[in-house]
């Protein structure tokens, strides 16, 4: 992967830098994501939010769903076309630091592109064949390192 990696919607009004390596990517098949991509999953490559710089105009956000924990979750997108190019500003429950999903789609080069983690795999369509040795959660990976940290809780998750 070079740096940075460059990226934007359909029409090319947005495009953006990422200065930064990637924390992770990861493989969303929630129905919410299901739902906007038109797609059976989307893939979001993690940032610190600091490292995303974008050019063109203000991006626009549009709803993606309620978390079970009951927060409303949006996408900013290209105003003029309408693609969705990445997730709320959300502060990282491992890095502590503010980060981004990008979806990974609306990146130029997507050879490097692997998701090592699948989220919300319980509602993952039948016919996705999940690579081996991948990390894979049921519902999302917040709530799998909750359970984790606290095994006898059983409270609502937050999702991507
Ligand atoms: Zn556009
Ligand atoms: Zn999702």
């Amino acid at each position: 992967m070079e740096l940075p990696l460059r990226g934007g919607c359909v029409c090319g009004a947005i495009r953006y830098e990422i200065a930064q390596e990637p924390l992770r990517v990861y493989a969303c098949h929630c129905k919410d994501c299901q739902r906007s991509t038109g797609s059976a999953f989307a893939i979001g490559v993690v940032v610190p939010s600091e490292a995303l710089q974008l050019t063109g105009p203000d991006t626009q956000l549009v709803p993606n769903g309620i978390t079970e924990g009951g927060r409303r979750k949006s996408l900013s997108a290209c105003p003029k076309c309408g693609t969705r190019l990445f997730s709320d500003r959300r502060p990282d429950w491992r890095s502590r630091g503010m980060v981004r999903a990008v979806l990974g789609g609306t990146l130029d080069d997507t050879s490097w592109l692997r998701p090592t983690i699948h989220v919300w795999t319980r509602s993952a369509q039948p016919w996705v064949i999940l690579p081996e040795g991948s990390a894979v959660y049921e519902r999302s990976l917040q709530e799998a390192e909750k359970l984790a940290l606290r095994p006898e809780s059983t409270g609502p998750g937050d999702t991507d």
